[in-house]
């Protein structure tokens, strides 16, 4: 099961991996508020963003990750190949805290559709896309027969697009009830 942080001592890599919250590696801290003087920490904002710019080759990347131990190489490569951002919506899933607790994997034709286990049929997915949006749907039968790892990702895209257009009008709905300025019946 995706999701599970296992122990350093396990054999198997933490997931997703911790060290980032830990304040040791990672990102630089956001310029913000500094506490001074003051023993109550200031707010930490779950969605800060980070800028992007990428020095490394794919290769390296991963190489750095899993010599951080807290990545095995499985999942830094497919998250590198992924550019670290869900395959499915674009969420950077280092850009902020919030995201980051949001990274996931998803089979892209689900196993019990017949999916394999391999790379090819792994996409680096925010937990939203994985469990709510797409939730084990498959894209095969949308697709040609042998259709690409692009092709059937894409699939989902349109998928997950769709269902992402239609809950917004739900939102958007309640909305209208919950923020209806005053004086309107
Ligand atoms: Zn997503």
């Amino acid at each position: 099961m995706w999701g599970v942080e296992r122990s350093r001592r396990n054999k198997h890599p933490i997931w997703p991996p911790t060290s980032l919250t830990k304040g040791s590696t990672g990102p630089r801290k956001a310029p913000g508020r500094q506490s001074r003087g003051s023993s109550v920490a200031g707010p930490v904002n779950p969605n800060v963003n980070f800028t992007r710019e990428t020095i490394l080759t794919t290769d390296r990347i991963v190489e750095q990750l899993v010599a951080t131990r807290d990545w095995g190489e499985r999942d830094a490569r497919i998250s590198a190949r992924a550019n670290f951002k869900c395959e499915y919506c674009d969420l950077d899933l280092l850009g902020s805290v919030r995201a980051y607790k949001e990274w996931n994997k998803d089979h892209i034709v689900p196993i019990s559709a017949g999916g394999s286990d391999s790379e090819e049929n792994i996409a680096l997915a925010c937990r939203t896309c994985n469990f709510s949006l797409k939730n084990k749907w498959n894209p095969e039968p949308r697709c040609e027969p042998g259709a690409t790892r692009e092709q059937l990702i894409s699939a989902v895209r349109e998928h997950i697009r769709a269902k992402t257009t239609s809950i917004l009008k739900q939102v958007q709905g309640f909305r209208e009830i919950a923020f209806r300025e005053c004086g309107e019946s």
